[in-house]
């Protein structure tokens, strides 16, 4: 058989599989299943012969070499989705297609700028973890970012919320009843002894913890 050569095509591979691994469903059939490529059986020749995947028991896994790989790849992947959903405003559906192209293209500088641009997203637009990188460690704030946390917003300024990030799940729907949701408008008011906001004609005030878990982009008049 012959093994395959095209970068792109093992990439994708690599991101099938890791993507398999969040979803708790590594075995080879739901590879075979979900890999669009023309040849799937050399795809996965080529995975093992180059240690980037073993095999055990029907089960699919990525090596140690493998997960490096993929995890910078998914890095990528969903740190472009971002940027296109929330920079360019771009459509859903035009955004996964074009991101699954930027992986291959973004470089680790690049991949550091934008994630620093972006505030260090920890998810993607389907709320899916972004792997961390070196520059969401140091949390480096030469750029100013273009999505910051609301804790970290400036009083007076208007934004609007990218995403909320809520460290109890219960929360999230407690903020939406409020309207605090992705896509509202803001206005911060005041940031001590609580955050005080004004969202639509509705002043709210929120425990500075909460705050923290709030993403939001500043609109600029
Ligand atoms: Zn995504
Ligand atoms: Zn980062």
């Amino acid at each position: 058989m012959a093994l395959i050569t095209d970068r792109e095509r093992i990439d994708e591979a690599l991101e099938l599989l890791w993507v398999l691994n969040e979803d708790q469903q590594p075995d080879i059939d739901h590879f075979r299943k979900n890999s669009d490529d023309a040849d799937t059986e050399a795809l996965i020749e080529t995975l093992l012969h180059e240690d980037l995947a073993t095999i055990q028991s029907e089960e699919i896994r990525l090596t140690e070499k493998g997960h490096k790989a993929a995890r910078g790849l998914i890095r990528r992947q969903r740190l472009a989705e971002r940027l296109f959903t929330d920079v360019f405003e771009m459509p859903d559906d035009t955004v996964v297609n074009d991101a699954c192209k930027m992986e291959h293209i973004l470089s680790e500088e690049l991949t550091e700028s934008v994630c620093t641009f972006l505030g260090h997203p920890p998810t993607c637009p389907h709320d899916k973890p972004i792997p961390r990188g070196e520059c969401c460690k140091k949390f480096k704030v030469e750029v100013t970012p273009v999505v910051t946390r609301l804790s970290e917003f400036e009083v007076g300024a208007t934004g609007k919320i990218t995403f909320i990030v809520p460290s109890d799940p219960y929360r999230i729907s407690k903020l939406n009843s409020l309207g605090i949701a992705a896509g509202s408008v803001i206005k911060l008011v005041q940031k001590t002894p609580s955050f005080v906001f004004q969202i639509d004609e509705t002043t709210v005030a929120l425990d500075p913890e909460i705050a923290k878990e709030i993403y939001i982009r500043k609109i600029i008049p």
